[in-house]
């Protein structure tokens, strides 16, 4: 695995492979690597000839500075990893290098996505993400972005994104199932943070969302939603929002007849957790 941390560098580098014909995946990641990350650079692996994995904290997208601060960093296990996981090549830069200035001030279009859900609970959130991602994007130059259905607005909020900047057709997204903890819990770096009774409580948001998706249909959707909330609040939850929405506009729904999500996000202590399931 080659480690670039200079753009300029990585982009001449991808520039020549390009050239080569090779076929680039991409896998951008804050790091503190786990089994859903790793799923994601197996699919990279499988359907590219270079796999590209970034690494970095975007310090734009947290709007919460203590969340930023204590995002956990285990960059030795992760590069480790990567190499086990036949990753060809690891950008590994620097916020110098990831915001010259003139990238600081780019403001995104994201229509209603910017206000509903993680939006409202998360001011300025999908701002920094476009920013991070399309400054990667104009370095890594990738034929196909791979994204986590864990993330399920930010996938929405990137494909906007790629449509916004024109790389529609230069960059295929690519979305994958979001990998579970055998007791359902999803994967997620900030599980790191949960002690041990908080770990045991987690699997409660995975559990509510099942709920969700086995009543559809016996419950109104306002009911199953209370429900699920007073369940996750009983547990020790500080739930920001229990959703039932449809899947491609994130409107709530008013029914299930058009293809609907449930929508997650919860605190347990200092830790906030998300997580979503298709229910139809
Ligand atoms: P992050 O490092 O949290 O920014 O995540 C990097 C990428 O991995 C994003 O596209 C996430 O949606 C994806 N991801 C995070 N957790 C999971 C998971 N449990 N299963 C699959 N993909 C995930």
């Amino acid at each position: 695995m080659i480690i670039f941390r200079k753009a300029k560098q990585l982009t001449a580098y991808i520039k020549k492979e390009k050239k080569n014909l090779k076929k680039i995946g991409f896998v951008p990641t804050m790091g503190a690597l786990h089994s859903g990350h790793l799923s994601l650079l197996a699919t990279a692996n499988s359907e590219n000839d270079l796999t590209v994995c970034s690494i970095f904290i975007n310090p734009t997208q947290f709007n919460n500075p203590d969340d930023f601060k204590n995002y956990p960093v285990t960059i030795e296990k992760d590069i480790e990893l990567l190499i086990a996981s036949h990753c060809n090549i690891l950008f590994l830069p620097t916020a110098d290098e990831i915001y010259p200035d003139k990238y600081k001030k780019k403001v995104y279009d994201l229509g209603k996505l910017e206000t509903l859900l993680e939006g409202a609970y998360r001011p300025g959130h999908f701002q920094g993400v476009c920013q991070v991602v399309d400054r990667l994007l104009h370095i890594v130059t990738p034929h196909q972005l791979y994204l986590g259905q864990k993330d399920y607005q930010q996938c929405m909020v990137l494909k906007k994104l790629v449509e916004q900047t024109g790389l529609e057709n230069e960059v295929a997204i690519k979305i994958s199932d979001t990998l579970r903890e055998a007791d359902g819990l999803a994967l997620s770096s900030r599980n790191m943070r949960l002690n041990e009774a908080q770990r045991k409580t987690a699997p409660a948001i995975f559990e509510a969302l099942s709920f969700i998706k086995n009543k559809l249909g016996q419950m109104p959707l306002n009911e199953l939603k209370k429900t699920a909330a007073e369940t996750l609040t009983t547990k020790g939850f500080e739930v920001d929002y229990v959703e039932i929405a449809d899947a491609k506009t994130l409107d709530p729904a008013r029914d299930a007849s058009t293809k609907v999500v449930a929508l997650i996000a919860a605190h347990l202590g200092a830790v906030r957790l998300i997580d979503n399931l298709i229910l139809n």
